[in-house]
């Protein structure tokens, strides 16, 4: 495993269509391994392949822990991995949200997306997966499906005038995807 470095969203190969995955094979493994280990180094939510310069229709999402009020665990932490992965079906409610990328650090806008969403995809060894998904799932699901579509969510902003820079060192923890 290696954690690799991230485009940033104005490479070029971001902009592109990314290529289906026919074979799950060890090299498909190390590649799903590489972008968990990157998508956490990064403190990240989620991340598409062509993020770390594969041009293949590969996402991973991770949800942290879920908490009560108590601080008690609710729900463990959660992985998913999805090859090939398709929107077959959206909400018709949406929902307009913060949202970032690791393409662009530090930089958050306003996107609508759909408030939920069913996910048709592969897993790393091939076996067919679907989920059910709403909030912040169904929201990073759709960010990274964008990912192996050449969309970034700058072209999906509210307004330019919602994208704004967080500091850093202040320490406001926003999820990047
Ligand atoms: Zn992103």
């Amino acid at each position: 495993m290696a954690v690799r470095p991230i485009l940033p969203a104005s490479n070029p190969l971001l902009r592109q269509k990314a290529q289906k995955v026919k074979r799950f094979d060890n090299s498909l493994q190390k590649l799903v391994a590489d972008m968990v280990e990157t998508m956490h180094a990064a403190h990240g939510l989620g991340l598409a392949a062509p993020q770390i310069g594969e041009s293949l229709q590969v996402i991973v999402v991770w949800l942290p822990p879920e908490q009560d009020e108590a601080g008690r665990v609710v729900r463990g932490e959660k992985l998913y991995t999805l090859v090939n992965p398709e929107i077959v079906k959206t909400s018709p409610e949406t929902v307009v949200g913060e949202e970032g990328c690791l393409c662009l650090p530090h930089y958050y806008g306003q996107v609508r997306r759909a408030a939920a969403v069913i996910v048709k995809g592969r897993n790393p060894q091939g076996k067919e997966v679907k989920i059910k998904a709403n909030g912040l799932l169904a929201r990073a699901l759709q960010h990274e499906v964008d990912h192996l579509r050449g969309v970034l969510f700058l072209d999906r902003l509210e307004s330019l005038e919602s994208l704004h820079y967080v500091e850093p060192q202040q320490g406001v923890q926003e999820p990047g995807l």
